[in-house]
């Protein structure tokens, strides 16, 4: 039987508890345990035994929906179903009609004696005698709804009493609106750190591997340093002792031979020059040297250096710089001439017959000028699959194997990579025995012509036969190759076997030149130089110093400079070298100069 007196509720009581469960879920902190106090803020004043929100869900198999209870408040002496499993994922097909009433928006209830057998099943042991639930409407959609249980009267709800209970509904909606909003902007805020987290890892990893490449780099760029350093100090005796024993007048088969070995070792020092360039090009450490360079100039002798070859096999060379030319461009002359060098120097090497074109202009491309060339010839010519990778380092072709023309495979490779670090392409086409044609252009400008040299100081009028001349190496055989190098040129030089025997020879006597190595133990040829301008800075006659290195590096040079160094030469020596580092003192003209 229903108890009138139950229903029977103090409208304004029970609005004065829905605005004070709102305002507690309005306050700052844990929502849960505000949706705990409200629902029993609100269950108190409407003096229901049970009050709770269940959520409205799809199912994971079925597009049936189901209900979740998500907050419960009971009074003292009913039991709670909050963690009874039942209470989840329920069906609503023991509730006939309970569904479509929430999604029109409508309050549904039931007392005891309405229910059907299911529902008993399921209300029973809860010992519920009536209920009502109300809808949740969040964003204008069913969300779920929010039910009051009574165990001790069948309660019926009057009109005025469901609007009461829709009004906690809407309150209860809000909170639950601003639960989600807080709960997906803290998964967001999560999400972001954890994202942060990922992006700092990654940054250190980033940073780590960098150092660790750096490291790995700068270990490779020393180790080759000091191989290159190494294998050419040996090959310096080498060339220069072949060199010497080729301008002893030799019988015809024996400076034959002699040929031969220097033609070998410098065989092997260009391919140590190839991988030395290489690996600095690819660690990043290529230093451009841009200056005015007179590019018809420097195309006509690279052309020139392969006429006396070509001639001999009447192959006929031709070069064509365009007239339009600027007679000075923007450039690394001595890349460009290695570019053109070795690309005249595979037409030449891959030709039999027939002839090789060099051709030479600039173009404009929005706005950019550039210098371009192109090397053709008759020669044996690349199957498509070889033209597809000799641009990479350490290939070579059919046409080299079969023809077992030598090379190290890396002459293309350090073009491309020269070409492109000057803002320009290269590429080649070519067929088997039809011959080849390679295309480069590289970004240039027009410069102004270089300034003229200083005027020659004075003092540099020399009588060589006085000259004195100093040798400092700590390699007993490079000391004899230089002295040997010398006297072939007809001077006599006094040697010192390091920096400290140096110096105190020098400040006993005069030397006009000083040939310094620039690797030795204790004090390097850089600290040598150095002390030497120290120790003479009041002379008005100081030595000419010329750095002797292995080391053919841009920085070396500048190191040199610093070190108050007039000339460079790059092991190993040529007698030729010596004889043009001389002839640089006698008029004066440094070999170092500041760019
Ligand atoms: P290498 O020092 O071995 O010549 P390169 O990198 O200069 O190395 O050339 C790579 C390969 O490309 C050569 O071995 C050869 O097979 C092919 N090649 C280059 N230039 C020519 C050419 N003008 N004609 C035919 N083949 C060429």
């Amino acid at each position: 039987m229903s108890d009138p007196a139950a229903g029977t509720m103090d409208h304004a009581e029970i609005l004065r508890a829905v605005s004070q469960a709102l305002s507690t879920l309005l306050q700052p902190g844990d929502l849960d345990a505000s949706m705990q106090r409200a629902l029993e803020i609100i269950g108190q004043a409407v003096k229901a035994d049970r009050m709770y929100i269940f959520e409205i869900h799809s199912s994971r198999s079925s597009d049936d929906l189901l209900m979740s209870q998500k907050h419960e408040w009971t009074t003292h002496g009913v039991s709670s179903e909050l963690d009874n499993a039942s209470m989840q994922n329920l069906s609503f097909d023991k509730f006939l009609g309970m569904l479509e009433s929430l999604q029109a928006g409508n309050a549904y209830s039931r007392i005891r004696r309405h229910f059907t057998e299911a529902q008993h099943g399921i209300l029973d042991p809860q010992g519920i005698l009536s209920f009502v639930v109300m809808p949740i409407i969040l964003k204008n959609e069913l969300w779920g709804f929010v039910g009051f249980d009574d165990c001790k009267t069948e309660r019926e709800w009057s009109d005025a009493d469901l609007e009461n209970l829709r009004a906690a509904a809407a309150g209860l909606g809000g909170a639950i609106v601003r639960q989600q909003m807080e709960r997906s902007f803290r998964r967001q805020t999560e999400e972001l750190r954890r994202h942060q987290r990922v992006a700092l890892s990654l940054a250190e990893d980033a940073r780590l591997a960098e150092q660790a490449a750096a490291k790995a780099s700068a270990a490779k760029s020393t180790f080759l340093a000091m191989m290159s350093h190494e294998i050419r100090t040996p090959l310096n005796g080498v060339i220069g002792f072949t060199d010497l024993l080729l301008a002893e007048g030799l019988p015809d088969h024996q400076a034959e031979l002699a040929e031969s070995i220097k033609t070998c070792g410098e065989t092997l020092l260009s391919l140590i020059s190839d991988i030395l360039d290489i690996s600095k090009i690819e660690s990043g450490r290529l230093d451009l040297n841009y200056e005015p360079t007179d590019v018809a100039l420097c195309t006509r002798s690279v052309v020139a250096s392969f006429e006396p070859l070509l001639n001999t096999r009447q192959i006929e060379i031709t070069c064509n710089v365009s007239p339009d030319l600027p007679k000075w461009l923007h450039l690394d002359q001595s890349r460009y001439c290695q570019i053109l060098f070795n690309l005249v120097g595979n037409a030449a090497k891959f030709t039999r017959q027939g002839g090789v074109s060099v051709n030479i202009w600039t173009e404009r491309h929005l706005d950019r000028m550039y210098l371009c060339g192109k090397v053709a010839d008759s020669g044996v010519g690349m199957s498509p699959e070889d033209l597809a990778n000799i641009f990479e380092p350490f290939q070579q072709g059919e046409g080299a194997r079969k023809h077992a023309i030598g090379g190290s495979g890396l002459g293309l490779a350090i073009c491309r990579r020269l070409v492109e670090s000057m803002g320009g392409q290269i590429s080649a086409q070519s067929e088997l025995g039809a011959g080849s044609t390679f295309s480069f252009s590289i970004a240039t400008r027009t410069a102004l012509a270089p300034a003229a040299k200083p005027p020659q100081e004075p003092s540099f009028g020399r009588d060589c036969n006085q000259m004195r001349i100093l040798v400092v190496d700590d390699v007993p055989v490079n000391l004899k190759l230089s002295c040997r190098l010398l006297e072939r040129l007809g001077f006599r030089a006094d040697t010192a076997s390091n920096g400290m025997e140096a110096l105190s020879m020098l400040a006993a006597s005069h030397y006009d030149i000083v040939f310094m190595d620039i690797l030795m133990p204790e004090m390097d040829g850089y600290e040598t130089a150095h002390r030497i301008r120290q120790q003479q800075a009041e002379s008005s006659r100081q030595p000419w110093i010329v750095a002797l290195t292995a080391h053919a590096l841009v920085e070396n040079r500048h190191a040199c400079i610093e070190a108050g160094m007039d000339d460079f030469l790059t092991k190993p020596l040529r007698l030729s070298d010596m004889q043009a580092a001389i002839d640089r003192w006698r008029t004066g003209s440094r070999g170092l100069e500041t760019p």
